[in-house]
């Protein structure tokens, strides 16, 4: 068994929409390479930093990332039994050198290790509907204009109130006929 450390420039795009790993910033990765019958079992945890914003007020956070992964490698042309004791340490070496082979592991690793709705504090507040306002700053923050919802409800009940206005313009205007 052999163990590595690496520390690597992350490739782009280590992440989804919301938050991930920065391009160009270190991720370490500490592998553990074992031989087995089959290939070479690389055991490993990748971590380094996250930023990312928070899904309910885009406020910019940062997250530690601490992935694990595991990943068995077939040796290249050669005949799986064919892989004696004695080369062991020579399969290891040859991947170490080679970690870049590691990419598409690592990056389904990250991904599943992202937090799914990283949020600046639990409670946060989210933004105003209205104006936009991040409402943690501030919440007694409200507009006195009518929620949409209710004018909508408002705007139903408004031909009533109308009729009823006409009905009293109506019986004004008999009234005033009466005194003609
Ligand atoms: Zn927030
Ligand atoms: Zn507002």
């Amino acid at each position: 068994m052999r163990k590595v450390s690496r520390s690597l420039p992350a490739p782009e795009g280590l992440g989804n929409e919301v938050i991930g790993v920065p391009e160009g910033s270190a991720v370490q990765l500490d592998l553990r390479l074992e031989a087995v019958v089959e290939g070479v079992l690389v055991t490993g945890t990748a971590t380094g930093g996250l930023a990312g914003e928070c899904v309910r007020c885009l406020e910019p956070l940062e997250r530690k990332l601490d992935a694990e992964f595991q990943e068995l490698y077939y040796p290249e042309g050669t005949d799986r039994h064919a892989v004696a004791e004695d080369e062991e340490g020579e399969e290891a070496s040859r991947l170490e050198g080679d970690l870049f082979d590691l990419e598409p592991v690592l990056r389904d690793a990250v991904v599943l290790a992202l937090p799914l709705q990283p949020v600046c504090q639990e409670d946060c507040l989210g933004l105003c509907s209205e104006c936009g306002a991040r409402l943690t700053d501030d919440p007694d923050h409200h507009h006195d204009a009518v929620d949409p919802r209710w004018a909508a409800l408002q705007e139903l009940s408004a031909p009533s109130f109308e009729a009823g206005s006409n009905d009293s313009g109506t019986q004004q205007g008999a009234a005033e006929n009466q005194e003609k």
